[in-house]
């Protein structure tokens, strides 16, 4: 040990028996552990969401490692602690202090939120990012929260979902007539101005309603998930590219009482860690999406193939006219949307000498 480092701690033990004589227990009370619980809308043991790289689970890891235990978050599977899709309330409440899931399921709570998770035909993986870290969008949804005393940032993204199993093949926009999908959300009402009657199942449920012709087509995730599911034993048409959800966002919904009175490295920590889950679980997504594809093709008598170009104009149309009608009911909706629409026009613009070519050309 060199001179030093001995004076350094003896120093140290010096100040700490003077604080502790003086009755500050400053050292002691720096180092008691912080604990805060996590719910999630989705199940124990759920890939993705509850297991794997950048999941719920793993962003608790990070964290505890991050702030050498200092943070530690408790994860509750679904039903754990509160049923699924009441994470909103209980982290308004305080009951929690954060919740992990998807910003679109709070739409009935303010439609605002749909943006934050999706939007059909909106921006994809590299163009959200830029919205939410650059381009002010994770300001907005703190924006959009502050009424309800919460904050939120990005922790996941499952890339482009696909969408969806279909028993027949869509041919043209008449194919959707009376055709009877489970499809939740915003791609719910857009598909219902299309004459699809959309119906709500939880995804433990798609397969044996598919398979029983309850419903004819379904749309969950994308290929590793779907297969998870067994979706393709019910139905073989699996239509590519989803316009509905071009890079789906899980959401970290934090009680913003709680997130002020953590201490600034603590919440540099949280976004950091949250930050990595962002990417770490979409690279993940790529991965064994792109195995479970080729596993349906080959092996398992799936065709896959995009919608055709007239189906997927006049989704576009469709959902144009359900954005304009949200957006005119509430100005808070407007506000992000017009945040989300400017700054796509630009990445779009960009896209057209950057990606898109390198897509369509150069990588092809
Ligand atoms: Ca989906």
């Amino acid at each position: 040990m060199t001179t030093n480092r001995r004076k350094f701690i003896t120093g140290a033990a010096a100040a700490s028996t003077a604080a502790g004589a003086l009755g500050f227990p400053m050292i002691a009370k720096a180092q008691s552990p912080i604990t805060w619980k996590m719910t999630s809308a989705y199940p124990k043991g759920a890939p993705f969401y509850m297991d794997g790289p950048g999941s719920a689970t793993d962003l608790a890891k990070r964290i505890e490692a991050m702030s050498n235990g200092r943070l530690k978050i408790q994860v509750y599977g679904a039903g754990e602690l509160i049923p699924a899709l009441e994470g909103f309330d209980a982290v308004r409440a305080g009951t929690v202090e954060m919740n992990h899931a998807n910003s679109y399921f709070w739409t009935g709570k303010t439609f605002a939120a749909q943006y934050f998770t999706a939007v059909p035909f909106g921006l994809n993986f590299q163009g959200i990012n830029g919205w939410f870290y650059d381009g002010g969008g994770i300001a907005l949804w703190n924006e959009v929260y502050a009424p309800f005393g919460m904050v939120a940032m990005p922790c996941g993204n499952t890339g482009v979902q696909m969408t969806g199993w279909f028993k027949k093949e869509i041919k043209s926009v008449a194919d959707f007539k009376g055709l009877k999908m489970r499809i939740p959300g915003l791609a719910g009402k857009v598909y219902a101005t299309l004459g699809v009657d959309v119906k709500l199942l939880p995804g433990g449920e798609i397969f044996p309603a598919l398979e029983r012709g309850v419903i004819d087509a379904a749309e969950f995730v994308g290929p590793y998930q779907d297969r998870r599911l067994g979706l393709q034993k019910a139905a073989k048409f699996y239509h590519t590219t989803g316009w509905h959800e071009p890079a789906t966002v899980s959401e970290l919904l934090i009680n913003k009482a709680a997130w002020d009175k953590l201490p600034k490295d603590l919440q540099a920590i949280v976004e950091n860690a949250a930050a990595a889950c962002n990417v770490v679980s979409e690279g993940w997504c790529q991965k064994t999406n792109a195995e479970a594809m080729e596993d349906l093709v080959k092996n398992q008598g799936v065709t896959a193939k995009p919608l055709p170009d007239d189906v997927v104009k006049a989704l576009r149309e469709a959902t144009n006219k359900v954005l304009a009608e949200a957006i005119a009911k509430d100005p808070v909706t407007k506000k992000v949307h017009d945040s989300y629409m400017a700054y796509k026009a630009k990445f779009d613009a960009w896209s057209k000498y950057s990606e898109t070519p390198y897509h369509n050309k150069i990588q092809a």
